[in-house]
């Protein structure tokens, strides 16, 4: 989720850009870090398919569901978020009909208890985004897991639902396919070229660290971040080093005794943002240098 202050260009998701990575693993990319669009993808096997995010509103949905018809040629289309922010699938009640949704049940938890609250907080923040929320309503999901879940989709592609919750939201996933290849699709677990947008109370860098640890663990050949470009295991290992890094320099200042805290959080986000001047989200960088204090301070 990022609601950056950019000049916001509509986020819709654009199906002319989908591309096979992997046999039957289709994404439609974000079209290169538009705000709001997350990589989404298209899983294809011999019995079913899973899509994985449907974007920003009911008629990114509307696209995502009629690439998946297109590519599955009648067979049953099963669906999942990576987690409950408005960009990865407000909105998809308008096809829930036409797929089986699974989610974790800490994800439903918090998309009942959080999203009506950013469903109102979107439509103020944005305005002029604001009908593409029209509609939006919130649906249970038809299955719900605790910590894993495997589907087998026919034709050797057999998909792994994953539980990382507590780093970027209560109800992360990581979707690991197991078929031509092992392709991980993190949410915004990984983001590339974004700083990571630690939400509410729910969300800290501690945590954060530990779950790529166990996502670069999967040993992942292609890895499909929330958002930004796809790439390989280096993905979820740099953007753990970003957070490493402000865990190092912080405990360095600490150490040294010569700075207070506010100072601390001050230098080393400035560091970030130094290292990293290509980043979206910019706002992020000090919030996870000041998060470094929990659960200390909690
Ligand atoms: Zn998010």
């Amino acid at each position: 989720m990022s609601t950056g202050t950019h000049q916001l260009k509509a986020p819709i998701v654009a199906p002319n850009g989908i591309t096979e990575i992997a046999s039957g693993v289709w994404v439609i990319p974000d079209s290169d870090h538009t705000l709001l669009v997350p990589n989404i993808g298209i899983i294809v096997g011999a019995r079913a398919t899973l899509v994985i995010d449907t974007g920003f509103g009911p008629d990114n949905a509307r696209v995502v569901i009629q690439e998946a018809r297109r590519l599955s040629a009648g067979r049953p289309i099963y669906l999942t978020h990576t987690h409950c922010h408005p960009e990865h699938g407000f909105g998809a009640n308008v096809i829930c009909g036409e797929v089986t949704i699974v989610y974790n049940e800490a994800q439903w938890n918090e998309l009942q208890e959080k999203g009506p609250v950013l469903l109102r907080m979107f439509r103020n923040q944005i305005p002029a985004l604001a009908p593409m929320l029209d509609g939006v309503e919130f649906v249970r999901p038809h299955i719900r897991y605790t910590g894993f879940l495997t589907l087998d989709l026919g034709d050797d592609q057999t998909v792994e639902f994953r539980e990382f919750g507590g780093a970027h939201s209560r109800g992360d996933q990581g979707i690991l396919v197991r078929g031509s290849k092992s392709v991980l699709f993190t949410g915004d677990l990984v983001e590339e070229r974004y700083f990571g947008m630690l939400g509410d109370s729910e969300s800290h860098v501690l945590p954060w660290i530990d779950r790529l640890k166990r996502l670069e663990q999967l040993n992942p050949e292609v890895v499909v971040p929330g958002h930004g470009h796809m790439g390989g295991p280096e993905l979820p290992a740099d953007y753990r080093a970003y957070f490493e890094l402000a865990r190092r320099r912080v405990a360095e200042l600490r150490g040294s005794g010569e700075l207070p805290e506010a100072d601390i959080v001050e230098r080393v986000a400035a560091e970030l943002l130094d290292l990293h001047p290509d980043w979206q989200n910019q706002n992020w960088a000090r919030k996870a240098v000041s998060d470094l204090a929990w659960p200390a301070r909690a």
